[in-house]
């Protein structure tokens, strides 16, 4: 099962799911989202992961937990210091993938009320960049994980 997950792939540097390295400890591994249909990502979109394959948050052991909460803490933080926006929003679902992820995302400054907090990345007026400025955003965000 764990050969399939494509979490446990994307940790291997394989799959579809690859995104950018930002940063990692013993039990944790923050990453970029990547997009890829026209050469561009939004920018401040994050996955909180653990490096064990678990299905859920609740099955993570204690240490587990509190070092994904701490890192998505100090994640969070980072966007906000970084790109200052308007809400910092945060989700555990989980249905798609059976290996626990957070979703740690901006939702940028005057982002129209007819975008949902899900659908905040989707606003056009976001900002995107490519892989440069996802390595920059994510040099810069690591600084507050460390
Ligand atoms: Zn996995």
């Amino acid at each position: 099962m764990t050969e399939e997950c494509l979490i446990c792939a994307k940790h291997r540097g394989e799959g579809p799911l690859v995104g950018h390295h930002v940063w990692a400890d013993e039990h944790v591994i923050v990453s970029h989202r990547l997009e890829g249909d026209d050469g561009t990502t939004f920018l401040g979109y994050l996955f909180v992961e653990s490096r064990r394959h678990v299905p859920s948050w609740d099955a993570l052991t204690e240490v587990e937990a509190a070092a994904v909460a701490r890192a998505a803490w100090r994640a969070a933080r980072g966007l906000r210091a970084e790109l200052g926006p308007e809400f910092v929003f945060s989700a555990i679902v989980g249905r798609r993938v059976a290996h626990f992820h957070q979703h740690l995302f901006a939702r940028y400054q005057n982002t129209p009320e007819q975008y949902s907090w899900m659908d905040s990345a989707e606003w056009p007026g976001s900002k995107r960049g490519g892989l440069d400025e996802v390595a920059h955003l994510s040099a810069r965000l690591a600084v507050h994980l460390d």
